[in-house]
């Protein structure tokens, strides 16, 4: 098996030969090592290979691993699993952004909870893009009522949308939900601009992982979330989940 660093430097090497490919910058992709499931030793491994911005998908393990790794600290938090609403104080305290927002009451929390000496909550709001009902999120047409609402909160800045498609091996299946996705977000900042919010239009795309970065950067995505291939497999989880 490979080091972390390795395996950490062949990812970055993947996402520099897709946004070659795509005519982008790599600069503007930014790497999140998704690392739920994996001890605070890896992510340290990870942050000494050069890795700043980790996606945590469960609070109180994320809560366990930034205390492990609270000597670092220029570690950027994301949050990325569901969220429930007794979780949102702990993670407008403890995150800088927070991918998988999909309702407005979550939001409201997440914004009533943001400490007032921390910078805004970055949030996306989550597409349920293939309309699978086991996925999280809003579906494209609850999508603009939602996203104005939230744009209008005054602790979080809406910075754009996530998405986790359906598993698809062919790269051009793949770059369907994602183009779809790209397609949304222009709709909404040429929607918004009819009324200036003062937070300037939507950034953020946050959209493929390991088996789909390619299909992702192709499609304009800002942000991959990469798990197994920066770590490994994860572990299987518990049968029964944490009751926490
Ligand atoms: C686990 C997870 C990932 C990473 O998936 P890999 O296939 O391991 O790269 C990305 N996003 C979300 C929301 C996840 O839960």
């Amino acid at each position: 098996m490979h080091k972390i660093d390795e395996k950490l430097a062949n990812v970055t090497a993947r996402l520099t030969q897709a946004a070659l490919q795509a005519h982008r910058s790599d600069a503007d992709i930014a790497l999140i090592a998704v690392s739920k499931t994996q001890p605070a030793e890896c992510l340290r491994q990870a942050y000494q290979a050069g890795q700043r911005r980790f996606g945590e998908n469960y609070l109180q393990e994320a809560l366990d691993k930034q205390q492990a790794l609270a000597d670092l600290p220029d570690i950027e938090w994301h949050f990325i699993g569901p969220i429930q609403s007794n979780k949102t104080r702990a993670i407008a305290e403890h995150f800088a952004w927070v991918h998988s927002v999909d309702r407005l009451k979550i939001a409201k929390r997440l914004s009533e909870q943001r400490p007032v000496t921390m910078p805004a909550l970055n949030i996306c709001l989550q597409v349920n893009i293939d309309g699978e009902d086991s996925k999280s999120g809003v579906t494209p047409e609850q999508l603009p009522a939602l996203a104005r609402e939230v744009n209008a909160l005054p602790n979080i800045h809406l910075r754009g949308l996530m998405a986790i498609p359906a598993p698809q091996s062919d790269a051009h299946k793949q770059r369907e939900s994602f183009i779809r996705m790209h397609q949304l977000l222009v709709a909404l900042n040429e929607t918004s601009s009819e009324a200036p919010t003062g937070k300037g239009p939507l950034d953020s795309l946050s959209m493929g992982m390991s088996a789909d970065l390619e299909a992702a950067v192709s499609a304009g995505t800002t942000m991959v979330r990469i798990g197994t291939d920066i770590f490994g497999p994860r572990a299987t989880p518990p049968t029964t989940p944490p009751h926490k």
